[in-house]
């Protein structure tokens, strides 16, 4: 994983470069980056920008990345990228370099164990990594619930941790010379999980072993223990820009036409735009047009029918479809209140759409009814019933429209 294969944030990885070239690593650096960012890409570019053995990461006759800061008129010489063919970018690259090592929140696998720290599910940890590297806490812990090696029992029960047992191998990992060269790595995936054990790690964040360098990912910084935060150089990964993420769908899926509506709705966020990618063919428009229209006309018993079809799509299209609706109804409000040179870029037939809505109800409304529709996407994430959920939001909109309506939505 090298720096060029990162999408956007120039200004950051740069930041991170002059930390090696001007000799000001800091010992625990914490990135954060809302889903989506692309953070722990980051940070095994990183990694490997250090342990290249281009970089003197590998070598022993390198000066320090640690240490006196350069003067600011010296002259240092900053690299661009980590050289990608070296023997160290080829361990980092397939997650297997001997210093670079990961600590994520993992499940128990079952009640015989007491002991699980996150090197049990290695294997799984780099396949994830390589098939999703943009993904979530939710999407690792499913994908491990799932993983036929995983071997989990009862996976459903079970909810992920950074148990003590885990920093307690912390400990013993990092206080081992490198194998390969000056530095070793720990890449600490979601910070949020750790509970009070992590204090065990606190003198180890303060004062680490010569050539440790611990890089945190995490998404919430309001969920990391104040003592860990406090002893962490903060850097912000933002979402990159819309063109950067819209510029490497292009290149990635050249056949895909909706690429413009798929970067609108997933504002930056990377797994999002994945992910509507993958399930583009559903045409959420029309389904979300039928909807409307049986709301309008009250017809109970095609309502009813409608639900139906709609319960057998599974919990992640019922979000992608409310989702979707959710971003008509915001493109709806832009339309109606924003000059039309500030409005998002839009397909043709969301323009239409978005203008029926806006004539069908007034802009408060519209906000009521994305509400309720976010307030769906919460339960069905909690595992509501989805037959009920569906009609109980179809009745709460009707109620909301009723009034309102002027026309059908054709
Ligand atoms: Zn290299």
């Amino acid at each position: 994983m090298q720096f060029a294969d990162i999408i956007g944030r120039k200004k950051q990885i740069t930041q991170l470069k002059e930390m090696v070239g001007h000799n000001r690593l800091p010992h625990s650096l914490l990135l954060l980056g809302k889903e989506g960012s692309g953070a722990l890409k980051i940070a095994i570019a990183f990694a490997q920008y250090i342990l290249c053995e281009k970089n003197g990461g590998s070598g022993s006759s390198m000066p320090s990345f640690f240490g006196e800061a350069a003067e600011p008129d010296e002259k240092v010489s900053v690299r661009d990228d980590s050289c990608g063919h070296c023997s160290s970018c080829v361990k980092v690259d397939k997650l297997i370099h001997p210093d670079l090592h990961f600590s994520y929140p993992v499940l128990k696998r079952d009640a015989r164990h007491d002991r699980v720290i996150s090197t049990d599910y290695i294997q799984e940890w780099r396949q994830f990594v390589f098939e999703n590297p943009y993904g979530n806490v939710t999407d690792w812990l499913n994908f491990l619930r799932n993983s036929p090696t995983a071997k989990i029992e009862s996976p459903q029960n079970k909810q992920g941790n950074i148990s003590a047992q885990e920093c307690e191998d912390i400990l013993h990992k990092l206080s081992l010379k490198p194998f390969e060269g000056e530095y070793k790595i720990l890449i600490l995936w979601m910070p949020e999980f750790l509970g009070k054990d992590g204090n065990r790690l606190l003198k180890l964040i303060e004062e680490p072993p010569a050539g440790t360098v611990f890089i945190f990912v995490a998404e919430d910084e309001n969920l990391i223990l104040p003592t860990i935060l406090s002893r962490t150089l903060l850097l912000k990964i933002p979402l990159p820009e819309n063109e950067e993420v819209a510029s490497y769908l292009a290149k990635e899926f050249p056949d895909e036409s909706n690429i413009n509506s798929v970067v609108s709705i997933a504002e930056g966020n990377i797994r999002e735009a994945l992910r509507l990618i993958q399930v583009k063919e559903e045409n959420w428009e029309r389904t979300i047009r039928d909807w409307l229209n049986l709301i309008v006309k009250n017809s109970v018993e095609l309502q009813s029918k409608w639900i139906d079809e709609i319960n057998q799509l599974g919990r992640e299209k019922q979000k992608q479809l409310l989702l979707y609706f959710i971003h008509l109804i915001q493109l709806s409000v832009k339309a109606g209140i924003l000059p039309p040179e500030d409005v998002p870029a839009m397909e043709e037939s969301e323009k239409e759409f978005a203008h029926t809505l806006g004539k069908m109800c007034g802009i408060e409304i519209l906000e009521e009814m994305a509400k309720e529709l976010s307030d769906a996407i919460y339960f069905i994430e909690r595992n509501a019933n989805s037959k009920m959920l569906f009609h109980a939001l179809t009745i709460r909109l009707r109620y909301l429209i009723k009034e309102k309506c002027l026309i059908l939505v054709q």
